[in-house]
């Protein structure tokens, strides 16, 4: 076993370019390698039999948790049976069919079709695609700029990445690229004056859009995108009334709204859809993750019929659409999709995920909300941040080479619990498979309340 891991580490530093990874520290051998062997419920074992508990399912993506039968079968299944057949000129699979018709049964009213990629990324990058197209073919060539959030997160391609509003995906990369631009993020913890209450936050975001939007020229600015709480940009739930002043704002000037549910969508906040969970009405959705509970890569862009009655204008001007990806609506991936969608009705996820959700994030703000060094613990569904401070009262931020929430997140690993050190301030981040039970939970709280009173022992 241990000439085996040798092995697996040295073929790993020479030969694997890791995401996300410091480069040089891991080809140096200074951060550790870690070989995921297999995986059941809620627990990941390494190849050396070391077991955690993962509590950010993955990339907040493996919904179902490990080890489904179901879906390996239907994977298998769709394998023997046809790997791949493309999709372009009219070509389908009955599993690619079936899972876009399913896909919009369950997503928010008013959704009429969908556009499958392979990642959340991707599916962005459809979207703004089809943002140009939309009001090219409506006659309106300069209305083009498409307005995301500071924090936002919405993937790491060109364009895509430029959506982001983390200057991790920024720095050294030239983005932001135009025609993106970034608005106030809506974090009500870090508002810039304390004495507003959430509803004035939302209201002084909601200013800060349409500020811009006259800036720039309402006729220059096509779409807002957001995810409907902000995931990778520290799990940030929305201050209250924030949708519904922003939506107010887009409606004045005709922009369109993309909800990015990479993340939420499929049950996560305990509603199927997180713009259902906050009264968002969106004109594209973007979905992945929970789409398969990345059993296989899927991802889609919901078209609302509202866009696609433009959209379909532009064929009989141009002929078809020049946009398609070899392995849009991979049969094998709809078909884990399929499986994945009837497991989380069979297993009644979406409730679970509402209900042991609350009861996760209070057992945590119960466990670590007084300390010290805490100065929120939120989340909503089963999403939940620990954001951490030098001081509470004036919220100092401890100084970034400290690095307070990856210390947090390694001593809860080696509690045997996996959380995530979120990209940009101390935040430690849980978002578990949507499966977990109380049980579960109080592990997770129990290692987090250990992991938190040892870095801040020493602090
Ligand atoms: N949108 C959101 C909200 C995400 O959280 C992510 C990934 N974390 C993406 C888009 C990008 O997805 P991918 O990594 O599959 O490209």
């Amino acid at each position: 076993m241990l000439e085996r891991s040798n092995e697996l580490n040295a073929f790993d530093r020479d030969h694997f370019f890791h995401p996300s990874t410091h480069m040089g520290m891991h080809a140096r051998g200074e951060t550790p390698t870690r070989v995921i062997g297999n995986g059941e419920g809620v627990y990941i074992t390494d190849t050396s039999g070391r077991s955690s508990l993962d509590a950010f399912a993955g990339l907040y993506c493996v919904n179902v948790g490990y080890g489904r039968q179901k879906i390996a079968d239907a994977i298998a299944e769709q394998a023997k049976n046809l790997a791949y057949y493309h999709a372009y000129v009219g070509h389908g699979t009955e599993a690619s069919i079936r899972l876009s018709k399913m896909i919009i049964e369950r997503a928010p009213e008013g959704m009429s079709r969908v556009y499958f990629g392979l990642s959340g990324s991707d599916a962005n990058e459809t979207n703004i695609k089809l943002i140009w197209y939309y009001n090219n073919i409506l006659g309106r060539p300069d209305k083009k700029k498409i307005i995301s959030r500071w924090r936002g997160y919405h993937g790491s391609g060109v364009m895509t990445g430029s959506l982001t509003g983390l200057e991790l995906f920024h720095k050294a990369f030239d983005l932001p690229r135009a025609p993106i631009l970034h608005t106030e993020a809506p974090y009500y913890f870090r508002r810039p004056d304390r004495s507003m209450d959430e509803e004035q936050f939302s209201q002084f975001c909601a200013d800060k859009l349409e500020e811009m939007i006259l800036a720039e020229g309402p006729q220059t600015i096509a779409a807002f995108i957001g995810e409907p709480i902000l995931g990778t940009g520290g799990i940030v739930p929305p201050p209250s009334r924030y949708w519904q002043k922003i939506q107010a704002v887009l409606k004045k000037y005709d922009i369109l709204l993309v909800a990015d549910e990479v993340v939420t969508g499929f049950g996560r906040l305990g509603t199927m859809f997180g713009s259902d969970h906050y009264g968002i009405k969106p004109d594209l959705i973007t979905i992945a993750k929970g789409l398969t509970s990345a059993y296989a890569p899927l991802s889609g862009t919901i078209v609302s019929d509202k866009v696609w009655q433009v959209l379909v204008q532009g064929s009989d001007q141009m002929g078809a659409i020049g946009h398609g990806w070899t392995y849009s609506a991979h049969p094998i991936c709809a078909a884990a999709g399929i499986a994945n969608l009837e497991l989380i009705d069979e297993l009644d996820l979406v409730r679970n995920a509402g209900e042991t959700g609350a009861y996760f994030r209070s057992e945590l703000a119960k466990a670590i909300g007084g300390h010290k060094n805490v100065g929120e613990v939120r989340g909503d569904g089963l999403m939940a941040a620990v954001e951490f401070v030098a001081d509470r009262d004036d919220r100092k931020f401890f100084d970034p080479s400290q690095k307070i929430g990856p210390q947090v997140a390694a001593a809860l690993l080696e509690r045997g619990v996996i959380g995530r050190a979120m990209p940009q301030g101390d935040i430690l981040g849980f978002a578990p498979p949507l499966c977990l039970t109380r049980a579960e939970a109080d592990i997770v709280v129990k290692a987090a309340a250990e992991a938190v009173a040892n870095v801040f022992k020493f602090i």
